[in-house]
């Protein structure tokens, strides 16, 4: 039943304790009550796709199926499924690849879902408004049952960093979930903006899932060149021209780097647990998000020793500890 607790490391800051219900109140995995289906377009390939999460059996994750490929192949939500974490986050296993996982990661982690199978008619998650506000509602329409099975999560004990330049992402030991998250936008009305807060169930539905991913107008011609975004419009992303947002109003002054923690807890949430600590992030992406998530795995596939791990209080979290960034606010609301 704890078999979560074999091979995973205190040596690099890592611990996972099973508690037992005298120490605290059993946190139990979870999964859906019933099936649901979502049906769009692919951000990225432009398809439109059918979406199904079903209810999936304890310790089983979160595994996406591709229903149009013979023997609809599995592929786990896992750090080595990951195939390419250009603009988006691609999973992929035995050539059957799935695009832009990260928004329904997110909201699947948010919500707390720990088992899911995800069937779809197509290469994508269907990209909704951009936000991850469609799945959060998919969700509570599918409600959640308890599983006879311990939820555990990651908790780190001792700092981990990653970095490329000026661009940083690391994690230091703390009692819940903190995100503290900076972009700097190379662009004349945004500047810097920071938003940092702990992310409980209630506040991500309300205050992370519905932003909406975003892109630059200067930016849309060279993705068509690439091949991505041929899903994209103003119904789906948020995109920002010289003069502000062309499709406002934000449903948050600080919109775009709430996205930006929308991404970062769907991308982390590939470690297969939520992560118990604060997670500071200055101009990460993609690239990033699953840099940590790497090290972290590596690190917990390199501790020969068991370990142990607590339930943490993810109700419990609280609301912002920053102003909301500044900028935007008085150029695009
Ligand atoms: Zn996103």
């Amino acid at each position: 039943m704890w078999h979560y607790a074999c091979n995973i490391p205190q040596r690099f800051g890592l611990q996972i304790k099973a508690k037992s219900s005298e120490e605290h109140p059993l946190s139990h995995q979870r999964t859906l009550e019933k099936a649901v289906s979502y049906e769009g377009i692919g951000l990225h390939t432009g398809e439109r796709i059918r979406m199904t999460l079903s209810p999936a059996p304890a310790n089983r994750g979160v595994v996406f199926r591709r229903a149009d490929l013979p023997g609809a192949p599995c592929i786990e939500a896992t750090p080595g499924n990951v195939a390419n974490t250009q603009y988006a986050t691609t999973v992929a296993k035995n050539g059957a690849a799935v695009k832009t996982v990260e928004h329904l990661m997110s909201a699947l982690a948010g919500m707390g879902v720990d088992n899911v199978l995800v069937d779809l008619t197509g290469p994508e998650v269907p990209i909704g408004d951009g936000s991850a506000a469609p799945f959060v509602e998919l969700i509570r329409q599918a409600g959640l049952r308890r599983q006879f099975a311990p939820k555990t999560f990651l908790k780190v004990r001792q700092p981990i960093k990653v970095e490329v330049g000026t661009r940083s992402l690391y994690i230091v030991p703390s009692q819940r979930l903190r995100v503290i998250y900076t972009m700097c936008f190379d662009h004349p009305i945004l500047g810097e903006q920071t938003c940092a807060m702990e992310v409980g169930r209630e506040r991500y539905a309300r205050d992370v899932a519905p932003s909406r991913t975003f892109g630059f107008l200067r930016d849309v011609e060279m993705l068509h060149r690439m091949g991505l975004a041929k899903g994209g419009s103003l119904e789906n992303a948020l995109i920002i021209g010289e003069e502000g947002a062309l499709n406002g109003p934000l449903r948050f002054p600080d919109e775009l780097v709430r996205h930006k923690i929308l991404d970062l807890i769907g991308d982390l949430y590939l470690l297969g647990k939520p992560l118990v600590g604060t997670i500071v992030a200055q101009g990460a992406g993609h690239q990033l998000h699953l840099a940590l998530v790497h090290r972290i795995q590596e690190q917990i596939l390199s501790e020969p020793e068991p370990f142990s791990l607590s339930a943490a209080p993810v109700e419990q979290w609280v609301p912002p500890i920053l102003p909301a960034a500044r900028g935007l606010r008085a150029a695009l609301l």
